[in-house]
């Protein structure tokens, strides 16, 4: 047990690289959906909603059955299609590009920052310049690791180009960021007016088992979002254009009528996960910090092994909620490689990941678009290691994780 309060049992000896972290008043409040009338959508759908919209300081939000569903639901929303193309990190996970390209709009992958993994408004540029012929729509700013890209120079270049912004922030859920105005910024606030996209899912720092949600300023663009998620179905009278159909001889409504102006998909999420991801919210803020006090402890023992390990670089004027530990390792200059490094690690029942292969080398996205020269993501890619982080953690994990690493790099 740590200090939080956060029982996980059995990963004292075995750590992964990421865990939920599930307690008995979570058990209890999916139990107390069970036991009621509302398997599906209920009233704990619309309550996890507005608890949501208030954490990231919105008007509103609209959850779904998980980060991928959330982006796929904004790159519709936003009215991608084809012949656009949006710009997205190469360093990211798969769902960014694929809700781009599901549209059937292009994706231009665009280069980060070799030691944030973060995209610039340098590299969007450069991503914006290879469009072609096609319209670029939308960009897809990824917070890498939980740390805010740099906005407001995304902003400015976005609305140069009348681009709207849709943010990756799976792994930011929590993270601050400081304006150039010296105002405080919550990731999902999207004051750009375009929307932001989270998820849910157990590795992330609040659990809904499967779940996703989408944030923003725009109301009108998340109804949009909302109707998308439920097959574009309304049963709103007044958007009824069928009134035929709509309306009997007396002009009142058919109870069974229901319109489709757009096709949608059931992207619901159910009161079950929704009551999960509600209880786990309170958590939220015991949670990011504990992550945040396991990132310090980190960054002061990688610095024993620089210049071979380095955590990754950051950025000024942000609160990262961290969602993973990047260490960036110069295997090479050790005369090792990382698979040797994991697979030590492993067998001191330390689990690792890679965050990610770079998305342009796909083999889908290699096919379609040939190939691409993004050497900063290329650079990134072959230094990182995620080593483990989770809140229940506890600090001689984090002494026992970089001394093995020590080891396994010859320290
Ligand atoms: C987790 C994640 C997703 C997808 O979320 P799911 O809930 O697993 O569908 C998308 N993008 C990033 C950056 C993620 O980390």
């Amino acid at each position: 047990m740590s200090d939080a309060g956060i029982v996980t049992p059995g990963v004292s000896t075995r750590l992964p690289y990421g865990r939920h972290c599930v307690g008995e008043d979570d058990i209890a409040a999916v139990v107390a959906v069970l036991r009621g009338d509302f398997l599906t959508t209920g009233p704990i759908v619309a309550a996890f909603e507005s608890a949501l919209a208030e954490v990231v300081n919105a008007p509103d939000a609209v959850v779904c059955s998980s980060g991928t569903a959330a982006l796929h639901l904004a790159a519709m929303s936003v009215g991608l299609g084809p012949g656009d193309a949006a710009v997205v990190p190469a360093v990211t996970f798969l769902a960014t590009a694929n809700a781009v390209r599901l549209t059937g709009a292009e994706v231009l992958f665009a280069d980060v920052d070799p030691d944030t993994g973060l995209m610039g408004a340098d590299h969007m540029a450069a991503a914006i310049g290879n469009a072609g012929g096609r319209r670029v729509r939308a960009v897809f700013p990824v917070h890498f690791a939980g740390q805010p890209a740099p906005m407001d120079e995304i902003v400015a270049l976005a609305r140069a180009h009348d681009i709207v912004i849709v943010e990756d922030a799976c792994h930011a859920f929590g993270s601050t960021w400081e304006t150039r105005d010296g105002g405080e910024a919550r990731i999902g606030q999207a004051e750009h007016g375009g929307l932001a996209a989270f998820s849910f899912h157990p590795v992330k720092t609040v659990a809904m088992g499967e779940g996703g949600a989408l944030t923003g300023q725009d109301r009108a663009l998340l109804e949009r979002a909302r109707g998308l998620r439920n097959h574009g179905m309304t049963r709103d009278s007044e958007a009824f254009t069928e009134h035929a159909l709509a309306f009997d001889a007396g002009g009142a409504v058919n109870p069974w009528h229901y319109e489709m102006t757009v096709p949608g998909l059931n992207y619901r999420a159910s009161d079950i996960h929704c009551a999960l991801g509600l209880s786990q919210l309170g958590k939220l803020e015991r949670f990011s910090d504990r992550r945040r006090r396991l990132v310090a402890a980190y960054d002061a023992q990688i610095a024993t092994l620089a210049p071979l390990a380095r955590p990754l670089a950051r950025r000024e004027g942000c609160v990262p909620a961290w969602h993973i530990y990047v260490a960036l390792i110069d295997f090479a200059a050790v005369g090792t490689s990382r698979r040797r490094v994991m697979d030590a690690l492993r067998a001191g029942g330390i689990g690792t990941q890679v965050h990610y292969i770079p998305v342009h080398r796909q083999p889908y996205y290699r096919r379609r678009y040939g190939e691409q020269s993004l050497p900063g993501a290329m650079a990134y890619f072959e230094r990182c290691l995620s080593l483990p982080l989770f809140p229940a953690m506890e600090d001689g994990d984090v002494d026992r994780v970089v001394h093995a690493l020590g080891q396994a790099l010859g320290r």
